[in-house]
């Protein structure tokens, strides 16, 4: 991967935005815009209508300043020209670049897959090493380790990440094989699509001559009983002749409100999470992405950011891309004040306090209705057991101070705390009432520090 400081332009973002949407969102909101210039300082694009302009902002608003020149106020320079296409508009040509080394069959809403999603770009931590090492098995022995391989997790987390990461490492060392990554969504648009030109027949041969099939967020389907059964039946016919599926939802099968046989089909292979990166591993991924757009991150910088962003990857990145547009714009290096400033914005939450134990404990404390000095004791009834494992949980998340320590605060050995941990990351895989009692913790803590 080449580190450079040079912005990437309006041509790497359309293929960016290409590989995060379906092709009918590309081809209705994105393809119609036309590049009419781009400077050091702006980028002029013409736009067939105003809704149009409103999608890409809306939707792009802050990807975009990866790409384009920011203003002044932080945002993506781009002045907009409205003007319904006409065939001899002078416009420049998007060229539309081919990312992939090689070319993935590409049938209708194929969902391209992103090239910086790759297993190499992706950082391993105790919250996702299980998770990335199926996803590694299923890429280089595709049909013949995991079947199906289902990962799911909370937003943001790298399910889409790896999925890419599977479709892209299968691609380019099985180069015959016939791989397909699609979203629920998209998949559903195909189907309906196909009922309408009655060319049914001719869309189940295409999925069922594929080796790979990526699908995902297939939480898309509850809901849709009809397509669900194609699903199901399309499924099926893979699985029979040892193609590979993964999949990804944001809730684990047993969840999904989707018919038996589907749950059933579901967890015959391997069923992994995705869980909430701790302190270091996001440390780790915020130097990582700094790396990649060329910008300097001192481990202080890094902690400070870690620290106050803890549950979810993309906002991670949302602080990176933000950063280094603030330190392009004033040509300065990244400092503590544009860090505070630039995270204030993201967070609504006061800076400079670190989170503690006791912070902690006492958020746990009034969302589980316990006392604090029964956390802080031995008894094991479930009902103080549970939320002192929660609390054991949050903090090896959210204080920065070696798991020996954090254990001692609890008075207990630190493999004693990463049971907990890993109990907890367990059971909020199917428990979601736990899930809701611990964000609550998470706003707690937030709020009254
Ligand atoms: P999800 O599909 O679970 O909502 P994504 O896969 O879209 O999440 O991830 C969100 C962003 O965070 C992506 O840009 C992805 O590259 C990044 N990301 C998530 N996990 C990791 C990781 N472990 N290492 C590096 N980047 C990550
Ligand atoms: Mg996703």
């Amino acid at each position: 991967m080449t580190v450079c400081n040079q912005l990437a332009g309006w041509s790497e973002f359309v293929e960016f935005a290409r590989s995060r949407c379906t092709h009918a969102a590309f081809e209705n909101w994105l393809a119609p815009i036309q590049l009419v210039s781009e400077s050091d300082s702006e980028v002029v694009l013409q736009v067939p209508n105003v809704f149009v302009q409103e999608y890409l902002l809306e939707n792009y608003g802050e990807d975009l300043r990866a790409f384009v020149p920011v203003d002044q106020s932080g945002k993506a320079a781009i002045r907009f020209v409205v003007q319904a296409p006409s065939k001899k508009a002078t416009v420049i040509e998007v060229p539309s670049k081919n990312v992939l080394e090689t070319p993935l069959v590409e049938p209708l809403y194929a969902l391209k897959l992103n090239p910086h999603y790759t297993f190499e770009n992706f950082i391993e931590g105790a919250s996702n090493q299980f998770v990335k090492s199926a996803a590694f098995g299923v890429a280089q022995r595709p049909g013949r380790s995991y079947n199906p391989l289902f990962i799911h997790g909370g937003v943001g987390l790298g399910k889409t990440h790896l999925l890419h990461a599977i479709g892209y490492h299968a691609q380019k060392h099985h180069k015959r094989l016939k791989v397909h990554c699609i979203t629920t969504e998209a998949f559903i648009n195909d189907l309906v699509d196909s009922l309408k030109n009655k060319s049914v027949d001719k869309m189940k041969k295409f999925y069922r001559s594929l080796d790979v099939l990526l699908v995902d967020d297939i939480q898309f389907l509850q809901n849709r009983l009809n397509f669900e059964e194609e699903f199901c039946n399309t499924f099926e016919a893979l699985i029979n002749q040892s193609k590979q599926i993964v999949i990804t939802s944001d809730k684990s099968p047993a969840q999904l409100k989707l018919s038996d046989r589907m749950i059933a089909r579901m967890e015959w292979g391997l069923v992994a999470q995705v869980g909430v990166p701790d302190l270091e591993t996001r440390v780790a991924i915020l130097q990582h992405k700094a790396e990649l757009k060329g910008l300097k991150l001192s481990q202080s910088v890094a902690f400070f950011i870690a620290e106050h962003i803890y549950s979810n990857v993309r906002q991670l990145e949302g602080a990176i891309n933000r950063l280094s547009a603030q330190s392009r714009l004033l040509n300065a290096e990244i400092n503590e004040e544009m860090v505070e400033k630039t995270l204030k914005e993201m967070i609504k939450q006061p800076l400079n306090r670190k989170v503690s134990v006791e912070h902690i404990l006492k958020a746990v404390a009034a969302v589980f209705q316990v006392r604090v000095s029964d956390l802080k004791g031995t008894a094991r009834n479930k009902e103080v057991a549970l939320p002192r494992q929660v609390a054991m949980f949050l903090a090896k998340e959210m204080v920065h101070e070696p798991l020996m320590i954090l254990g001692a605060s609890f008075g207990k050995t630190h493999s004693t705390l990463l049971h907990a941990c890993k109990n907890i990351e367990k059971k909020l895989a199917s428990d979601e009432t736990l899930l809701r009692q611990v964000e609550m913790v998470r706003r707690h803590i937030e709020k009254e520090g």
